[in-house]
């Protein structure tokens, strides 16, 4: 089904009345979409969580009013329950979720209170919302790690070899998906050269396998090990792999999004800017080599299952 959705940011104090999101919707159908994204964070009132209702924030009344109204649209609710917490966070009754007390804007999900509280935000997401789709952001969370209890699970996940604690305590608390793979390379990611905005420390994202961004996992069968490469380079870029303990045992299947430049993107009405192909790809040896302004995404049967 294809979707075709532009999204709304809430979480800056916006104030939007019913008529203001209608003509929103309206819009959205005017334009050939079929859906509209909703960026809530702390501006929905969410009904288990009273405390941080903000002044003229989104209603349940006014999402359902919408979803009667607008039968054709899909209202896609955004929610983050990891990262960009900071409205919750600054709210006195949120204080506690904090990783690091009255610092930056990650909750804690070593912290049972915290967990108990996503669990409820995306309960009420799913009893307001009558979409398919809900989009959990879980980006923002260079804190991971820093109180004593996330550092004492990192430092115990990490006994055994091979493991990032970090990546494997963001898994557990965004559930039993992929199983991300530890990613080493030798070269490391230049400095950036402009800093971001507020709360954001300098940090390098991505992987040291510049100046591809390379990530790796198993699937939740552990069968399987998916690498996903972007390439955001005007030039093809060959690299070397290095599996460790693990065994492929066969060719894999390659899905390959490309476009003709860094901004391609569809557009209504007209022949499609970013195609994605699903191919097979050949059994993994000692390198891959993607196509520049890529994202190619590979999965390969293991020899033996991963414990
Ligand atoms: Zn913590």
């Amino acid at each position: 089904m294809p979707l075709r959705m532009w999204t709304y940011d809430l979480a800056r104090e916006q104030v939007p009345t019913l008529d203001h999101l209608r003509r929103f919707c309206d819009l959205t159908l005017e334009s050939g979409y079929d859906a509209i994204g909703l960026y809530l964070e702390h501006r929905f009132a969410y009904p288990s969580v009273p405390w941080v209702h903000g002044k003229g924030c989104l209603t349940p009344e006014m999402v359902q009013a919408l979803q009667s109204e607008y039968k054709t649209l899909q209202i896609i609710p955004f929610i983050n329950l990891l990262g960009h917490f900071e409205g919750f966070l600054y709210a006195e009754a949120g204080v506690p979720n904090a990783e690091s007390k009255f610092r930056g804007m990650q909750a804690c999900p070593s912290k049972p209170n915290f967990v108990e509280l996503a669990n409820q935000i995306l309960q009420d997401t799913l009893d307001v919302f009558s979409s398919q789709i809900v989009h959990i952001g879980g980006d923002e969370t260079f804190q991971l790690g820093s109180c004593p209890e996330c550092k004492r699970r990192v430092a115990e996940y990490e006994q055994k070899i091979g493991v990032d604690g970090k990546a494997k305590l963001y898994g557990e608390h965004f559930g039993a998906g992929t199983i991300p793979v530890a990613i080493e390379g030798n070269s490391p990611q230049p400095e950036p050269r402009y800093p971001v905005g507020f709360a954001h420390p300098k940090v390098l994202a991505g992987s040291p396998t510049y100046p591809l961004d390379v990530i790796a996992g198993l699937s939740p069968d552990r069968r399987s090990l998916r690498i996903a490469v972007v390439n955001a380079t005007f030039k093809a870029q060959s690299f070397e792999i290095n599996l460790g303990g693990l065994q492929t045992r066969a060719g894999g299947k390659l899905w390959r999004l490309s476009g003709k430049n860094l901004e391609a993107a569809n557009k209504v009405g007209q022949p499609p800017g970013v195609s994605i192909r699903e191919e097979k790809a050949p059994a993994l040896s000692r390198g891959l080599t993607v196509p520049p302004i890529s994202t190619s995404i590979y999965e390969f049967p293991l020899r033996q299952a991963v414990n």
